[in-house]
């Protein structure tokens, strides 16, 4: 079978798959800024790297999956106004809650490790003292910057956004301070606080705070090493944060940290980015309880994640209502498949389909830069053949019906990270449970009726154990749940 190969941003083609230690996998993402809610856009991005790191899992591999947090922000302080003073923390705390419980609608696996950068503010100026000792780095006024420039003499700055130098504008998230700089290009790897920026920590150089690049080197340099494998994120994280993340890991250590980096492609809106500083966004849980004005009806975490998998990682996604109403009804006939499978009657011989086949293709897909399209292509052509068991059209042996059962759950479950929604619906569960109770009420008013009491006040007192109290009257029984 082909080996797994993955594109690499970095190389611009596709490449086979070699880890630096033979069955590990390091891989770093860029995880969340945690000063808003995370909206779609960028559980797409989260929800490519769960399908990759589920995928290197079930290959074998030991994967260390590290996540950060960016809780370093840039915080200010309105002191005039009398409100209530931020505590940074509480926003911190706030959106951290909300990333994890947005997530975890999505069926994310937790990552090996998710640091925050607050936590590693240490090792971030001690980075800083190293780019400086090797010449990479100059301080102006209490801040730190590093030195493209001189960088890119010995190395290349530009490579993975394919930028020459010349054309580059610095384009880091600090403002403030930006005259001190030595040239446009370059980019804070510590700045110093002016009075109203609240979140501080002092430094050999100034009381302030880490630039925003810093913290991934720091990170990813502390849980996977000076040389690692995959580094992942947005592909509009990789001008200029990896671009920078790449000057700081070489400047340190003289050689390449990353083997690959891989770019997930975006979601679009209205056929733009969504952003959360234009605003063109839409949060999960408004679509997840209908209440927003894009979409018709509400949708289940489940067909939403199946719909981003339709998709290849590197292909841009635009949401839409017809979209999502197309993926809701291939989803439902996927699970329709699914639970199908237990109930297929066995023949004695299979025909009709080639189970070997089928399975190889599925790991061709996968292993093409996982291509989860490709495999959902597949898992539908099983589809066909479940139904056409169901309808007598063709057979499966025993045998075979376990291979496929095991195979489908592999796929669907562990590597697609689907899931089947469970009748949550409190409806649904209350009218199910309505319906056993009142039909255990049938059966024990038959038992009376036939005057076998040991049955009926068996089924009476089973019930009472339960917490389902039965009240007899004239009109006939009815029940309370304690
Ligand atoms: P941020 O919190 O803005 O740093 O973004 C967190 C992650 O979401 C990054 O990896 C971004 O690349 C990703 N992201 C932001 N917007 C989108 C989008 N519209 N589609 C997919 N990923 C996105
Ligand atoms: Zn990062």
């Amino acid at each position: 079978m082909q080996k797994l190969q993955l594109f690499n941003s970095l190389s611009g083609k596709k490449e086979i798959f070699k880890p630096i230690v033979k069955d590990y996998v390091g891989m770093y993402v860029c995880g969340p800024t945690v000063y808003s809610n995370v909206h779609l856009g960028n559980c797409r991005t989260w929800i490519s790297f769960d399908l990759i790191y589920r995928y290197l899992k079930h290959l074998g591999y030991k994967v260390r999956y590290v996540r950060n947090i960016t809780d370093v922000g840039h915080l200010e302080e309105d002191s005039d106004d009398g409100e209530e003073k931020i505590e940074p923390m509480e926003v911190v705390q706030k959106y951290t809650v909300d990333f994890f419980q947005t997530i975890s609608l999505f069926n994310l696996l937790p990552p090996s490790i998710e640091p925050t950068a607050t936590g590693h503010i240490i090792d971030q100026i001690e980075l800083i003292k190293l780019i400086i000792k090797k010449g990479y780095a100059y301080e102006i006024n209490g801040s730190v910057y590093f030195d493209v420039l001189k960088f890119n003499k010995s190395f290349n700055y530009g490579k993975l956004s394919n930028r020459k130098i010349e054309e580059l504008i610095s384009n880091t998230r600090s403002i403030e301070g930006q005259n001190d700089k030595k040239n446009p290009q370059d980019f804070a790897l510590w700045k110093k606080a002016e009075a109203k920026h609240i979140m501080r920590w002092p430094s050999p150089w100034s009381n302030g705070f880490p630039g925003w690049h810093l913290e991934c080197t720091a990170m990813s340099t502390k849980y996977l090493g000076k040389k690692f494998d995959i580094h992942g994120g947005g592909l509009d994280l990789k001008f200029p944060h990896h671009e920078c993340e790449i000057a700081q890991g070489e400047a340190i250590t003289g050689e390449k940290q990353v083997n690959y980096w891989v770019h997930s492609n975006m979601l679009t809106l209205n056929g733009k980015k969504m952003s959360k500083s234009t605003g063109n966004n839409i949060l999960p849980k408004d679509i997840i309880d209908g209440n927003n004005t894009f979409f018709s009806k509400s949708f289940k975490p489940e067909v939403i994640r199946f719909y981003m998998l339709q998709s290849h990682y590197r292909n841009i996604v635009d949401i839409s209502n017809d979209a999502l109403l197309a993926s809701e009804r291939g989803f439902n006939k996927l699970v329709s498949a699914i639970n199908l499978i237990d109930n297929l009657k066995v023949s004695s011989t299979s025909n009709g389909f080639d189970l070997i086949k089928w399975e190889k293709t599925c790991y061709e897909s996968m292993n093409d830069d996982f291509n989860s399209p490709l495999l959902l292509a597949q898992l539908f052509e099983a589809v066909k053949y479940i139904n056409s068991i169901n309808n007598d059209k063709f057979s499966i042996s025993n045998k075979d019906l376990i291979f496929l059962k095991n195979k489908m759950n592999i796929f669907f479950y562990e590597v697609l990270g689907l899931k089947i929604p469970n009748s949550n619906d409190k409806s649904i569960l209350n009218n199910k449970i309505d319906g056993t109770i009142n039909l255990l009420i049938k059966y024990r008013e038959k038992a009376r009726l036939n005057n076998d009491f040991e049955t009926s006040d068996l089924i009476r007192d089973e019930l009472l154990k339960l917490g389902v109290k039965l009240n007899d009257s004239k009109d006939g029984t009815n029940y309370i749940i304690n």
